[in-house]
């Protein structure tokens, strides 16, 4: 084993530094979601050995073989699709899901969380670029998935996330940060829901995604290297 992991771990925490200082932003107020996709319980195991915690998946599938295999007292985020078929076993292996994108699909997480006996932490994904992409609700659904929130046990609306158009240059997305945080800001007044979450940024964006108030980067390349499948 070599320790090319402790190396990227290094790397990625002095980008996320960086950003914060230029923010003027506390370190502390960013948290690293280690995105293990495709990657085996060996890796996550190395992962684990240098500190990281918190690791996320985007197939249920995937997840469901992988994580009995991975030490215990990691926590497991949902960032992917999630289909509406996969949402029971979904509750049962995750601590987290940031892509919540219907009102249907809250309302499925729910009643799998109560199946599974938990209350489901949850981001609702908003495609802040209309049709550019085909990821997240419509921005004007989401105080109406807000109010249903409000009547449902199981699921605990944390914040919201947003995965960008992809686009060579980084800065090219800070503007659909800054709009996401903009909205929340706003739905916060109208809501009452705090939304102090911002699932945002990933390996090539971290830094303007951070200082547009990200709270959560899911950063899979920067720290496991390239993926041989998507
Ligand atoms: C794969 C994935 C990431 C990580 O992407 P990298 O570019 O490898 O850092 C983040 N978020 C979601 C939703 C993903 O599917």
């Amino acid at each position: 084993m070599d320790n090319g992991f402790a190396e990227r771990l290094r790397v990625v925490t002095e980008r996320i530094e960086a950003a914060c200082a230029r923010a003027g932003r506390d370190r502390a107020g960013v948290q690293l979601v280690a995105v293990s996709k495709t990657h085996g319980p060996d890796r996550i195991r190395e992962a684990a050995e240098c500190g990281l915690t918190v690791f996320g998946e985007s197939k249920v599938q995937e997840a469901q073989v992988k994580i009995p295999q991975c030490p215990g007292n990691l926590s497991w985020h949902f960032v992917g699709h999630l289909q509406r078929n996969k949402t029971a076993v979904a509750a049962q292996l995750f601590d987290c899901i940031h892509s919540v994108d219907s009102a249907r699909l809250l309302e499925t997480v729910d009643r799998a969380s109560a199946e599974a006996g938990k209350v489901m932490p949850v981001l609702l994904e908003v495609n802040v670029s209309g049709e550019r992409s085909k990821y997240g609700m419509p921005p004007e659904e989401v105080p109406g998935v807000l109010a249903l929130a409000n009547g449902l046990d199981h699921v605990e609306v944390r914040g919201l996330m947003t995965m960008p158009p992809f686009t060579e240059d980084p800065a090219e997305a800070q503007p659909w940060f800054r709009q996401l945080r903009e909205w929340r800001d706003r739905w916060r007044g109208e809501t009452g829901f705090a939304l102090d979450e911002l699932s945002m940024g990933m390996t090539h964006d971290l830094e303007v995604a951070v200082e547009e108030g990200a709270t959560w980067v899911r950063v899979g390349t920067a720290l496991f290297g390239e993926r041989e499948r998507a």
